[in-house]
């Protein structure tokens, strides 16, 4: 049975997209059987796992419709050993043509459950916005990975995200959680940095990851080669950080 994980913060550009690829990279080095689904019409996770979103068969927008299976729209990202499932803007059309669907906010739960067996870990990037695209990534899965940067504003938003995320587990999902917080882009030369990251601590304390994600350009740059960073330059600090975040995931779920 998989594990199903939302990386989900409605901020914009806050590293959703780099943790899903790493982190599916770095568990699939680690020998776990990982899928990716993207879940964003910006299809950014596709192209960083190296699939060109322009020549899709079928999507997850197929998916979310009933027009496709899981089985038949997935592919495989050979730089990073991991399935996708792979969006396109299309995707952005599903928001709406979903209304008129039943168990409309249950669509992504259902397409997954026909392929649960093949993973060990199915990994969600969730687009920017606390949307019925980001709700049935929220009812597929049994935790959220919040990715955020140390910085003020950071925390604002924070608010709305954990009081949806309750909402779903009060109403849609009982087996939703946070898994935890992960501390991305992180500067440790600046004084507020590790301000909001103690912060961070003092408030969520166990559901804030240990490993904390560094600022690294080489995480940067890899998405334009189509290959993830963990893949592209092993060694340097943002891929020996994504590897080390990989295990603690794989710790993480022994408890669960
Ligand atoms: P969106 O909300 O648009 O989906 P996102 O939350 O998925 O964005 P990303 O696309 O992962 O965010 O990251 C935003 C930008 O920051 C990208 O250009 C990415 O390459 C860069 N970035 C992410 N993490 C790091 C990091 N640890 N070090 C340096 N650059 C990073
Ligand atoms: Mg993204």
């Amino acid at each position: 049975m998989a594990k199903i994980f939302c990386v989900a913060n409605q901020k914009g550009g806050v590293g959703k997209t780099t943790t899903s690829v790493n982190l599916a990279a770095g568990l699939a080095k680690l020998e776990q059987r990982v899928l990716l689904v993207d879940l964003d019409p910006q299809g950014n996770a596709t192209m960083g796992a190296g699939i060109n979103k322009a020549s899709l068969n079928a999507s997850t927008y197929q998916v979310l419709l009933g027009e496709a299976e899981v089985n038949d729209a997935r592919q495989r990202s050979e730089a990073g050993r991991f399935d996708v499932l792979p969006a396109n803007r299309e995707l952005a059309g599903a928001e709406v043509e979903m209304v008129e669907l039943d168990n409309r906010e249950r669509r992504l739960k259902h397409a997954l459950a026909k392929v649960d067996a093949d993973y060990d870990f199915i990994l969600v990037d969730c687009p920017p916005a606390l949307s019925m695209l980001t709700l049935n990534g929220l009812c597929a899965a049994h935790g959220v990975i919040i990715p955020m940067q140390c910085e003020y504003y950071a925390l604002e938003g924070l608010s709305d995200l954990v009081n949806t995320i309750k909402k779903v587990h009060a109403n849609l999902n009982t087996d939703l959680k946070i898994i935890g917080l992960l501390r991305v882009m992180f500067d440790p030369r600046m004084t507020l940095s590790q301000q909001v990251s103690a912060q961070l601590e003092q408030h969520f304390g166990g559901k804030v990851f240990k490993t904390i994600i560094p600022r690294n350009v080489r995480l940067a740059e890899a998405p334009s080669y189509g290959v993830p960073g963990v893949v592209f330059d092993p060694s340097s600090k943002g891929a020996q950080a994504y590897i080390a975040f990989g295990a603690e995931m794989v710790e993480r779920i022994k408890t669960m």
